[in-house]
């Protein structure tokens, strides 16, 4: 980066180092990526770098990303100013100080200027004095930025939680007036903000309070709009994607999932699809929320009696189903922990304790689906049974056997019940819970 900028500046250009690069610094952080902003045009810069080591990302906005000796990209942005704003997109026209570069930044925090070669800060803004005092701020009039971009009313709630800052006064109170405009949003960019809150903010209830008491989520996400503190802090309760060494995408899944908890299965599903999340994610939430709206809220009731059985435990997990537990278990807990912080009734520790322990054996040894069952299809056509829809109420009954005592699970002992079985179906008799259809 320090070599692209130098680069530039030896060619006769401003070359400083701009936006959340600068924040992140002095804020005490590792900054992921500088980006660079220049008095260049962006053909000079494709020209100085040469065409090989740059790609024109986003020529039009004068974007273009240079790659450094190892390969990485960095974005070297042509000063600029807004000609033309519609509520999200801007007009841009090149020729532009740094001065106006940087006043058509969203923050103040964002808006802070340095210069390698020179080691100057370029601060008109104020934003190392509201990086002191933790504020976000927009830069100029707040009403009017906010109206050029709906989209910094999301960022600004985005930064404040993320780093623990307070919004300056004029600032919230340009992001409620907002909410009502919010609709001029794309979805996609209504998904990028929801997940970059779960990826980059520690507790997201706090970002996420915001969205629902300035209006944003009434207007962006209405089967959201009175969602409760308990669901937002359980969020709070599941790590972030890049806690610890490694990055685990599978952690916004599952915080998106929490923030559905209360939400039906098919509403979540339709927003999701809407929000333009991808399928899987779309039906991972649904079906976590399904399956806490059932087993979970019945796990919660039975954890406040006395101890739980085994077969009881068994048969929540073979409602859960393997692929689900994971991520289920890990909800129910984040759940019941944000329910004690909140002062809500909880369930004891002890017993949540015993739960889970209980849990991971059965998950370990016992078995718990169709497919752990000792006998198949294939067994039922060799003991003579003609092949039917009766085999999926055959294995279920024989399933439910085995939840409720797992040394059941032999192939000699499960045949031996199946003429029973056949004959309890003949008479119309469902032989425990009807199969759970699969999701
Ligand atoms: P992050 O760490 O999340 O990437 P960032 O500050 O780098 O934070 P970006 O979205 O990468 O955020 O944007 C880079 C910079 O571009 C910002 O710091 C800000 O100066 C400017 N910027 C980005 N989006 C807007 C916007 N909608 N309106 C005005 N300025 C913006
Ligand atoms: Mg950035």
């Amino acid at each position: 980066m320090l070599e692209i900028a130098a680069r530039l500046e030896a060619a006769g250009f401003e070359a400083w180092c701009v936006g959340g690069a600068i924040r992140d610094a002095l804020l005490g952080g590792a900054p992921l990526d500088w980006d660079l902003a220049t008095s260049a045009t962006p053909e000079k810069v494709r020209s100085i770098f040469g065409r090989g080591r740059t790609i024109p990302v986003g020529i039009e906005f004068g974007t273009v990303s240079v790659l450094d000796d190892e390969g990485v990209q960095h974005e070297v942005t042509t000063f600029r100013r807004d000609v033309k704003t519609d509520g999200r997109h801007a007009v841009v026209e090149f020729g532009a100080s740094l001065d106006e570069d940087l006043a058509r930044r969203d923050f103040t925090i964002n808006a802070i200027a340095f210069r390698p070669s020179t080691h100057e800060l370029r601060d008109p803004f104020g934003g190392q004095r509201d990086i002191e005092r933790g504020v976000v701020r927009a830069v100029g009039d707040a009403e009017q930025r906010m109206r050029e971009d709906r989209l910094r009313a999301l960022r600004a709630i985005r930064f404040a939680s993320r780093y623990g800052f307070a919004i300056e006064p004029a600032t919230l109170e340009a992001i409620r007036r907002s909410a009502p405009h919010l609709t001029r949003l794309s979805h996609e960019r209504v998904q990028q903000e929801l997940v970059k809150t779960m990826e980059q903010v520690r507790r997201p209830s706090e970002a996420l309070r915001i969205w629902r008491d300035a209006g944003a989520l009434k207007v962006l996400l209405p089967a959201l709009a009175e969602v409760d503190d308990l669901t937002l802090a359980t969020i709070d309760e599941l790590p972030r994607a890049a806690e610890g060494a490694m990055t685990r995408p599978q952690r916004t899944s599952n915080r998106v999932a929490a923030l559905f908890l209360g939400v039906p299965a098919v509403e979540t599903r339709r927003v999701l699809t809407n929000l333009r999340f991808s399928k899987h994610e779309t039906h991972w939430a649904a079906a976590l929320g399904e399956r806490w709206q059932t087993v979970g809220e019945e796990m919660t009731v039975a954890l406040r009696g006395g101890p739980l059985e085994g077969a009881q435990v068994r048969r929540w997990l073979a409602r859960v189903g393997r692929t689900y537990t994971g991520a289920f278990v890990r909800i129910a807990l984040a759940r019941w922990t944000a329910m004690a912080r909140t002062g809500l009734p909880a369930p004891d520790a002890a017993a949540v304790r015993s739960l889970h322990r209980s849990m991971r054996r059965s998950l370990l040894s016992d078995p718990l689906e169709l497919a752990d069952l000792r006998v198949t299809g294939n067994d039922l056509r060799r003991a003579g049974i003609p092949a039917g829809p009766i085999y999926a109420k055959i294995l279920h009954a024989l399933l439910d056997q085995v939840l409720e005592e797992p040394a059941r699970n032999a192939p000699e002992v499960l045949l031996a019940e199946v003429p029973a079985i056949v004959a309890a179906l003949g008479r119309g008799v469902a032989s425990g819970p009807q199969p759970s259809s699969e999701p």
